[in-house]
C-alpha cells in the first residue's frame, strides 16, 4: 500500500471491503455484480470479485480479447481490451506511453495495474492517470523510496476518484473477460520482482498469464499453489531473464504464445536459457525490441492470431481476421503409453495444433510452419511408427523410439534439419499446411487414429 499521501485511508477501506464481503466491494466500486466469494486459494485466503461493467464502449464490436504489448523499450506495458471495450492497462513502460494509447484509441483505463514499483514498470503511469479517466487503481501495496514512486503517488492524490485495490486474490471481471489476481508472498519476505502482481486473463478458453518482473522465487510459489494455469500466452517474466522462468512453471503453463517486453539493457536480457526454455516448449515467440508492438487476438474457443509491427493502427485492421489465427485441436482416440504395449487404449490426450502461417513467404521459410503435439496426459507416449499427415495426405512418420513425454511436447517443421527428441522435420521442398484452413490427423503405429485438428 502506499506509505504517504491521502491514500492510504481510501486504500485501507477499500483493502477491507476486498476481504470482506464481494458486496461491499461491488457496491464502493458503483458497479453491483452479486457473486460469491470464490475459495480455492491456497493459504487462508478469500477471493472476491469486483466488476468493471460499464465502461465507455469505444469499440463494441467483436468477440476478441485484445492483448497488446507496446514496444516502450526495456519495461513493460500491456493493454487488455475487452470484446465490450473496457480497457486495462498492466504496467505503462518507463517514459509516457500517453501517445501510444491515442494512437490506439483509447480514451479510458478501467483498470490501471502497477506490478511493482520499479520505474521501466511504473514510469509512465503519472502521465497516464493525468491523461484520462481511470477507474480503478491496483498495486501490490509495497512503497518504494524513488522520485517516480513519489510522483505516481502524487498523481493518484490529486485524482481521489479513482478507486484503489489492492492486489489481493480476487476475481475482476473486465467486460466478458475475467481478471484473477493470484495470491503474493508474504510482505517482507522477499523483493520487489518476487512480489509482482501476477494475472491470469480468462476470455473462454483463452488464457493469458502476465507477472510483471516475478523471478525463480516467486514463479515456485505460484506453481507450488496450485494456481499456474495452462495457457495460451504468457507474457515472459521479468524480460526474458534467465531466472524469469522454471521449467517446472513451463511444464504448469504450456504457454502456446510468449511475449518478451524487451528493449536494450545492459542484464543481458531476452537470456538465451530462457530463449530455448520457451522454444523448446514449441511456444512462439515474440519480442517487443524486434518485433515492435506485439497484439495479441484471443478468441473464445482458445483459438487465437498475432500481429506485430511498429504502427499501432494496421495492427489494429490487420488483426482482427483470421489469416493468423490458431486452433487447438482434441484428443479423439486411444494412444500408445510407454511401458504399456502399443496401442494400449488409455484416452490420453495428445493436443495437436498448426501454425500454418509462417513470417514471409511460407514456401521460402518452411521451418517457420510447423506442428505442435502437446501430451496432456500423466504418461509418456511411444509415438515411434505414428504418423502426422495434412489433409492431403503430406505425411510425417516419427521415426522408432520417439518419446512424446507426459506433460510434454514435440514440434514438427515443415522443412529439414535434425531432430533432437524434441523437434522432428518433415523435410518437405514447400510449404504443406493450407493458411486457409487444413486438417491435420495423428495416427498411431496401428493406424488408430488418435486426434484430429481442423482450422
Ligand atoms: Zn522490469
Amino acid at each position: 500500500m502506499p506509505a504517504a499521501g491521502s491514500a492510504t485511508p481510501r486504500a485501507i477501506a477499500l483493502v477491507a471491503a476486498g476481504l470482506a464481503t464481494c458486496a461491499l466491494l461491488a457496491v464502493v466500486a458503483g458497479a453491483v455484480f452479486p457473486q460469491a466469494p470464490r475459495d480455492g486459494h491456497p493459504g487462508g485466503f478469500q477471493a472476491s470479485e469486483a466488476a468493471i461493467g460499464s465502461a465507455a464502449l469505444s469499440h463494441p464490436s467483436d468477440t476478441v480479447l485484445r492483448v497488446t504489448f507496446l514496444d516502450v523499450g526495456q519495461g513493460d506495458a500491456v493493454l487488455l481490451q475487452a470484446p465490450e471495450g473496457q480497457t486495462a492497462l498492466v504496467d505503462a513502460g518507463r517514459y509516457d506511453v500517453v501517445p501510444l494509447l491515442t494512437e490506439m484509441g483509447v480514451e479510458r483505463i478501467d483498470l490501471l495495474v502497477a506490478t511493482h514499483p520499479h520505474a521501466d514498470h511504473i514510469g509512465g503511469m503519472a502521465r497516464v492517470i493525468e491523461s484520462m479517466p481511470v477507474r480503478f487503481y491496483m498495486d501490490n501495496g509495497d512503497p518504494h523510496s524513488t522520485a517516480t514512486y513519489r510522483r505516481l503517488l502524487g498523481a493518484l492524490d490529486a485524482r481521489p476518484e479513482i478507486t484503489y485495490l489492492e492486489a489481493l486474490p480476487r476475481t475482476i471481471s473486465l467486460g466478458s473477460a475475467d481478471i484473477e489476481v493470484l495470491p503474493l508472498l508474504p510482505r517482507g519476505t522477499t523483493d520487489h520482482n518476487n512480489r509482482s502482481v501476477a494475472l491470469v486473463v480468462r476470455f473462454g478458453s483463452f488464457t493469458a498469464f502476465l507477472s510483471g518482473d516475478s523471478e525463480i522465487r516467486q514463479l515456485t510459489d505460484l506453481v507450488g499453489r496450485g494456481v499456474v494455469p495452462r495457457m495460451t500466452l504468457l507474457k515472459a517474466p521479468h524480460h526474458g531473464s534467465d531466472n524469469g522462468f522454471t521449467p517446472g512453471f513451463l511444464r504448469t503453463g504450456r504457454p502456446e504464445v510468449v511475449v518478451i517486453s524487451v528493449g536494450r539493457n545492459s542484464h543481458g536480457h531476452p537470456r538465451p536459457a530462457a530463449l530455448s526454455a520457451y522454444a523448446g516448449g514449441g511456444a512462439r515467440v515474440f519480442r517487443t525490441d524486434i518485433d515492435g508492438h506485439v497484439a495479441i487476438q484471443g478468441y473464445r474457443d482458445g483459438g487465437y492470431g498475432v500481429a506485430h509491427g511498429q504502427q499501432l493502427a494496421s495492427l489494429r485492421t490487420e488483426g482482427t481476421g483470421d489469416r493468423d489465427r490458431v486452433r487447438v485441436g482434441e484428443a479423439v482416440g486411444p494412444a500408445a503409453v510407454v511401458g504399456g504395449g502399443a496401442a494400449a487404449a488409455t484416452g490420453a490426450g495428445v493436443r495437436v495444433s498448426v501454425h500454418a502461417d509462417a513470417p514471409g513467404d511460407d514456401h521460402r521459410n518452411l521451418n517457420g510452419e510447423y506442428a505442435v503435439l502437446q501430451n496432456q496426459g500423466s504418461r509418456g507416449l511411444a509415438i515411434g511408427g505414428w504418423t502426422l499427415c495434412d489433409g492431403a495426405s503430406h505425411c510425417f512418420r516419427f521415426p522408432a523410439g520417439a518419446v512424446l513425454e507426459a506433460g510434454g511436447t514435440v514440434v514438427v517443421y515443415t522443412g529439414s534439419g535434425r531432430p533432437d527428441g524434441e523437434r522432428y522435420y518433415m523435410g518437405m521442398g514447400r510449404a504443406v499446411w493450407n493458411n486457409n484452413g487444413d486438417t491435420a490427423t495423428l495416427r498411431d503405429g496401428t493406424g488408430v487414429t488418435v486426434a484430429v485438428f481442423r482450422y
